[in-house]
């Protein structure tokens, strides 16, 4: 088939050229005495991503669900207590996890469409003078509802009280795409994974781990192997790994990295937040309304929005990518058939969200939700594009 299949969904994104043929490469000796000159660079400058100097970050093999389990069961013990807000299916997923591993989940079921309540937590670590709660748990972009959260004013709270619990952050739909500062808000574990901000195949996860989480993981008595921080940061510091690395990937990761530090990473989130803004405008253009439901919690990584009463979400995916070859993402769990999702995440411009928002256009009105006009969302969206673009000198005719 000709051209391009539109992936429009908030992870696997869309990767640069440059990326996939940084991959395009032997096998490599991950033992060899020229590998540490290639990893431990990789190591600092995922710092930066992460915003930190006093952190150390890990690179697994895996999804971003095992970062999850990396970060829990290397800081905690089975009975302990750990404190988590569920507005969404991934901060769900979460929490699920977390039981499993037998901790004792304070779960905070919390609107589908709202961000971390910063207020109930606040009075929770007020109430909590003991310090039974080892942990508070953050999905800082709810990616089921297009949802970002406020962890500065989590930070605030745990602050507020001197509380001493973790404060544990899934980054995995914002970090790379969406500012975070893992030492300024005094994060202490940070999970990522490769296939979202840092445009690669699945493969990575990615955590950044602080030194007060690295202390904790001495006595932390959760099972673990695979993901045990020790036997990383025995060998990483060489510049090796305890098992065979995923060699591929981290050349892509490279090459990832120096693509968002060739734009700029302040410049990557303006870019973010500018294409979310004008899928935002589509979508009021539209006359259909946004899952998050207030501006506060805007992600600008991807956008959930409602489809009307009587309709079923799942058949506008499904006629976009039979009809237009574009994928959508689906309502998950509580929101399925309810909400579509745009995902622009990534490696994405200003023309590809054009394209976004005309295909969803056409399937919304093949699916019967007439009081889509053809044109409006992209019309709003090239008028916002048009005239945020970078002013241009033009020249003129004698
Ligand atoms: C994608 C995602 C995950 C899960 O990552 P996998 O790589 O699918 O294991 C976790 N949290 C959030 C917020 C996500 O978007």
């Amino acid at each position: 088939m000709s051209g391009f299949h539109g992936l429009f969904i908030p992870g696997p994104t869309n990767m640069p050229f440059g990326v996939r043929q940084a991959m395009d490469i032997a096998l490599e000796d991950q033992r060899s005495p020229d590998f540490p000159a290639f990893t431990l660079p990789l190591f600092a400058d995922l710092k930066k991503v992460f915003k930190t100097e006093k952190g150390q970050v890990f690179l697994f093999p895996s999804s971003g669900t095992g970062g999850w389990e990396a970060a829990i069961t290397n800081t905690l013990s089975p009975g302990d207590h750990v404190l988590i807000a569920v507005f969404g299916q991934f901060s769900h997923l979460w929490a699920d996890l977390c039981n499993r591993h037998e901790l004792v989940v304070d779960a905070v079921n919390v609107e589908w469409g709202e961000g971390v309540p910063v207020d109930i937590f606040a009075q929770k670590l007020a109430d909590d003078k003991a310090h039974k709660i080892k942990a508070v748990l953050v999905c800082h972009n709810e990616t089921a509802t297009g949802v970002t959260s406020d962890i500065a004013g989590v930070r605030k709270a745990l602050d507020a009280v001197a509380h001493p619990a973790l404060l544990m952050v899934d980054g995995v739909s914002s970090i790379a795409s969406i500012d975070f500062r893992m030492d300024e808000w005094g994060v202490d574990l940070a999970v990522s994974g490769s296939q979202k901000g840092f445009m690669l195949p699945t493969g990575l996860a990615i955590v950044a781990v602080s030194p007060k989480a690295l202390e904790a993981h001495k006595t932390a008595k959760c099972p673990r192997c695979f993901f045990d921080f020790a036997d990383m940061i025995r060998t990483n510091k060489d510049g090796y790994f305890p098992y065979t690395p995923a060699t591929t990937l981290m050349r892509g990761l490279r090459a990832s990295l120096d693509t968002l530090f060739a734009e700029g990473l302040d410049n990557v989130f303006a870019r973010h937040h500018r294409l979310a803004e004008a899928v935002r405008l589509g979508v009021e253009a539209w006359g259909l309304t946004l899952c998050a439901k207030e501006p506060k919690w805007h992600s600008d990584t991807v956008t959930a929005i409602c489809v009307p009463k009587g309709f079923n979400s799942d058949d506008v995916v499904k006629t976009a990518y039979h009809r237009y070859r574009m994928s959508l993402g689906v309502g998950l769990s509580k929101v399925a058939g309810r909400v579509f999702r745009i995902g622009h995440i990534g490696n994405i411009n200003e023309i590809m969200i054009l394209q976004a928002l005309a295909g969803c256009e056409m399937a919304l009105r093949d699916v019967g939700i007439s009081s889509v006009r053809p044109g409006s969302g992209v019309a709003a969206a090239q008028e916002y594009i048009r005239t945020t673009a970078p002013k241009l000198q033009l020249s003129k005719v004698a």
